[in-house]
Order: structure tokens, then C-alpha cells, then sequence
């Protein structure tokens, strides 16, 4: 049992939170090594965020053909092939996962492959029998599918998310359980590609943490794209047959009604990758699987950090990385912001319209007694959504009533979830509603939206 040269840190996983952590950590100078048990990346890069965007790209491209006949461009479909639209999907992965390992060579971290566990506060034991010392631990092990009993996976008919992206065939039908952002992209994708798709959600809106106005429109347009949406109706059993699966649901009066399918996807959350990874031996314990930090992402264990998927923040990667961050600088004894702003996290969904936002939503607003005024803009009224055939969705902004500070924005329609940056940067600089509708946007643009709903708060909407 070799015991290596002392670490400064010694990150478990390099998923967006351990690789980040990683680069991060070296490019300030400590001495850091990441260990891998599976592909650099983690479910973001392999069975998450860039799979589901790149056939989230291919289904956009594939739904453009309605476009392309009208221009009198013929098309024969037959040749149509979705093996080849997942072959595509995992090459983008492979020379993103190649990406990161030059990366990492780049600022001299040192890669593992292996699977970890914490055998002490400053030891960590890989599964060749190594065992690394080291100053400081960072968990960054992520989360996997949430199962839950009645709806457990078998990979064939009952799928998870990674199971949908490793399909090199598209069933006739498909039931999704689970209107959450995975569920909604599926939902987009597999309807677009010709899949009967049925939306089950048991909230009483999809995208059950997003604004119910915004979660509204997009439920109006997976209808009229034929995409059967049933929320307020919760999964009660599942049964497999030759053909396919029953799936029963419940409506809040109790009525009873089956779906049938080829096959169910069920997207019932995820959960954090805390098991067998030694949290027992320097005596740290979880808060429902989650590992429980403060400001800096310390555990109870002044040299273990955990950030990512396992801590109980947004699970996105985009929070996952920067927590990694705060972690770092943390160690290496710089004096970081603490805890990212939970306001300010931006929330991003692709499917098509895309949908976007920070901040309170209006029942939020409401449940915690908030004053607020709201101003919407709809996009059908900007020249640039016009013009390129994409004038649904809404700008809808949240202010305080008498200091016009942003305190919510959400956005639906085409490239919201690039727009959303702008009126969150205006936030995070503790910009006014006027200093954006005052600022010039050029013309035409998608990004004048963002300055209309802002002048919207004082009535001054120009194109409205
Ligand atoms: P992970 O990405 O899960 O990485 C953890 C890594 O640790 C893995 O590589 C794993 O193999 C490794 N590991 C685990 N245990 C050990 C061990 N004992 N030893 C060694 N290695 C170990 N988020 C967004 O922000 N935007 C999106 O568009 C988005 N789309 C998504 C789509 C899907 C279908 C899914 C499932 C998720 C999506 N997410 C998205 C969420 C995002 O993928 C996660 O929030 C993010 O990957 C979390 O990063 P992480 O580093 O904490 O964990």
C-alpha cells in the first residue's frame, strides 16, 4: 500500500464540479491530483447537458424541414436514419472528453482513473490499492437517476435519461413521467424526430419550478406540436407487456386512466452519489443523501469540501462549477464570495421555445408576502422574432415596486437562455430596469425584448 507525495488537494470525480475544482486549483498553484472512476466530464458531458443539447441541435435541424419545403426544396425521408443522429451525439461527447483531459495535462493536474473513498481526513484510497495523502479532499462524485419503487428501470422499456441517450432506434410512442427540463427536452426531441409523445406531470404545470405563466406557454406549445402534456396527474403503476408499457394515472379527483406506449422515460429527479465513498470513516454523515457544507463548501470535516450534484444546491453545472471555484479559493486561502446567490442562479431549459430565468417567480413572490411589479413583453412583437419565424414567448420581469431592482426575469421563445445573461448581469451589477431600457441595442435583434420589457415596468414600451 504505496502512500504518494503529499497533496494540497485531492478532488473525487471530474465531472463539471471535480474538473473545474481541478484547473482551478492548479492554475492557483496547488499541488492537485482528480481521480476518475468512469470519463472526464460526468453526466454533463456524458449523459447530460451536451448529449441532450446536440440532439436537442439535430431534432431543430431535422424540424426545419417544414421550412426548407416551403422554400421547394424536395425531400425523400426514407434514408432517415436515428442511429446516425446518436453516432453524431457521441462523437461531440468524445472530443469534449478529449478536451478536458488536455486540460487538465495543460495545468498540470494529475489524472487517475480509478474509483475513490475517503479512508481518512487526509487520505484517500483508490481501487488499485493506492492510497493518496493529501491536505485537503474535495467530493465531487455527483448524482445519478432517481428510481423509485413500481418505476424501476430496465433499460429496455422503463428508461432513464442516460437509457434515452444511448437509443440508436426511435419507439412509436413514448411516455414521459416527469415534466421537469429532462423530461421537457425529451419531450421536444422525440416529438420533433415523428415519436407520439405523452407529457405526464404531476404538479399542475410543467417545469414545475418555473414560473407557472411562462410554464403556461410552453405547455400551449407542446400541445399544438401534438405533444400530449397531462399535468396534474401522478404515475400510479406501471406494467410491462410484449409490447410496451400501461401506465396508469390519477387525476387530483382521483379518476383513473392508462397510457399505453413502447416505452416510458421516467425523469423522477436524481440522486446524490454519497454511498461507498467512505463518508463512514472520518464520521460524516448526510441530511437526505446530501452532504451538508458551509458558506465555503466545507463539510464537518475541516479537510473534506463537497460541491456539485451532492450538495442540496441547484443540481446544474453551471452551480456545480462555480462552487468548485469558491471551494478552491477557499483552500488556497484567497477570500472568495461565499455560497453563490441563489437569486442569481440562472435556470436554463432547450427545448424549443427555449425557457429561462432568475430569481422569484410570481407565486413566490406571493407566498413570501414579496411587493413586486411585473411587466411582459411578448415576442411577437420584436422585428427580429418576426423575421425569423420565432415570434412566440414572452420577457416577463419582476421589480421591486419602488426601486425598480430586477428580482425575477423569465423568458420563453427562441435563444432565451442566452438572452437571460443580459438582464442578469444587470442584476449581479446591481443595475436598474432604466439602465437597460436606456442602453442601445441594435436592431433587429432578439436582445431588443430585454430592453422593451425593462422599459415596459415604466409604461414606455415602445413597440407594444
Ligand atoms: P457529475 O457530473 O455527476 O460528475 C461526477 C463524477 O464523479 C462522474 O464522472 C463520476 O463517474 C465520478 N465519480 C463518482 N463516484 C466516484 C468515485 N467513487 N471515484 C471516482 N470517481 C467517481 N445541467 C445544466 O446546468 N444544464 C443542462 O443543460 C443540463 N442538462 C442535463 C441533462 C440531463 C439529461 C441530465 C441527466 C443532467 C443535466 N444537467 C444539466 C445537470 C448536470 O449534468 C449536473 O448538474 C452536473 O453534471 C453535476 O456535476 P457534478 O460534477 O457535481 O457531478
Amino acid at each position: 500500500m504505496a502512500v504518494h507525495d503529499k497533496y494540497d488537494v485531492v478532488i473525487i470525480g471530474a465531472g463539471p464540479a471535480g474538473y473545474v475544482g481541478a484547473i482551478k486549483a492548479g492554475q492557483l498553484g496547488l499541488k492537485t491530483c482528480v481521480i476518475e472512476k468512469d470519463k472526464c466530464g460526468g453526466i454533463c458531458l456524458n449523459w447530460g447537458c451536451i448529449p441532450s443539447k446536440n440532439l436537442i441541435h439535430q431534432a431543430q435541424v431535422f424540424g426545419s424541414i417544414q421550412e426548407l419545403k416551403e422554400m421547394g426544396i424536395k425531400f425523400n425521408l426514407d434514408s432517415f436514419n436515428y442511429a446516425s443522429v446518436h453516432k453524431k451525439s457521441r462523437k461531440v461527447v468524445e472530443r469534449l472528453n478529449r478536451g478536458i483531459e488536455f486540460l487538465l495535462k495543460k495545468n498540470k493536474i494529475e489524472l487517475i482513473k480509478g474509483k475513490a473513498s475517503i479512508s481518512g481526513k487526509s487520505k484517500v484510497s483508490i481501487s488499485d490499492g493506492r492510497v493518496l495523502d493529501t491536505k485537503t479532499i474535495i467530493v465531487a462524485t455527483g448524482s445519478r437517476p432517481a428510481e423509485v419503487p413500481g418505476f424501476e428501470f430496465d433499460h429496455k422499456q422503463v428508461l432513464s435519461s442516460n437509457d434515452i441517450l444511448s437509443l440508436q432506434q426511435l419507439p412509436e410512442s413514448l411516455v414521459i413521467l416527469g415534466a421537469g427540463a429532462i423530461g421537457c427536452e425529451f419531450a421536444y426531441i422525440m416529438n420533433t424526430f415523428g415519436v407520439k409523445v405523452t407529457l405526464v406531470e404531476m404538479a399542475d404545470h410543467v417545469l414545475p419550478f418555473e414560473d407557472a405563466e411562462i410554464a403556461a406557454i410552453l405547455e400551449k406549445s407542446f400541445q399544438k406540436s401534438s405533444i400530449d402534456v397531462l399535468t396534474g396527474h401522478k404515475a400510479v403503476t406501471l406494467t410491462k407487456s410484449d409490447d410496451g408499457v400501461d401506465v396508469t394515472l390519477e387525476d387530483p379527483e382521483g379518476g383513473r386512466r392508462t397510457i399505453k406506449a413502447q416505452k416510458s422515460l421516467c425523469v423522477f429527479g436524481r440522486k446524490p452519489n454519497t454511498e461507498n465513498i467512505g463518508l463512514e470513516n472520518v464520521g460524516l454523515k448526510t441530511d437526505n443523501g446530501y452532504l451538508p457544507v458551509s458558506d465555503f463548501y466545507q463539510t464537518a470535516v475541516d479537510s473534506v469540501f463537497a460541491v456539485g450534484d451532492v450538495v442540496a444546491t441547484p443540481l446544474l453545472a453551471h452551480v456545480a462549477s462555480k462552487e468548485a471555484e469558491i471551494a478552491v479559493e477557499y483552500i488556497a486561502g484567497q477570500h472568495p464570495e461565499p455560497r453563490i446567490e441563489i437569486e442569481a442562479i440562472p435556470s436554463a431549459i432547450y427545448c424549443e421555445p427555449q425557457v429561462a430565468s432568475f430569481g422569484l417567480t410570481e407565486d413566490k413572490a406571493k407566498q413570501a408576502d414579496i411587493a413586486y411589479q411585473k411587466a411582459v413583453f411578448p415576442l411577437s412583437a420584436i422585428g427580429k422574432a418576426v423575421a425569423i419565424g420565432k415570434p412566440d414567448g414572452i420577457v416577463k420581469v419582476l421589480v421591486s415596486p419602488d426601486s425598480h431592482e430586477i428580482i425575477g426575469c423569465h423568458i420563453i421563445g427562441h435563444d432565451a437562455t442566452e438572452l437571460i445573461h443580459e438582464a442578469l448581469l444587470a442584476k449581479s451589477s446591481e443595475l436598474l430596469t432604466d439602465d437597460i431600457a436606456c442602453m442601445v441595442h441594435a436592431h433587429p435583434t432578439l436582445s431588443e425584448s430585454i430592453m422593451e420589457a425593462m422599459r415596459a415596468v415604466e409604461g414606455m414600451a415602445i413597440h407594444y
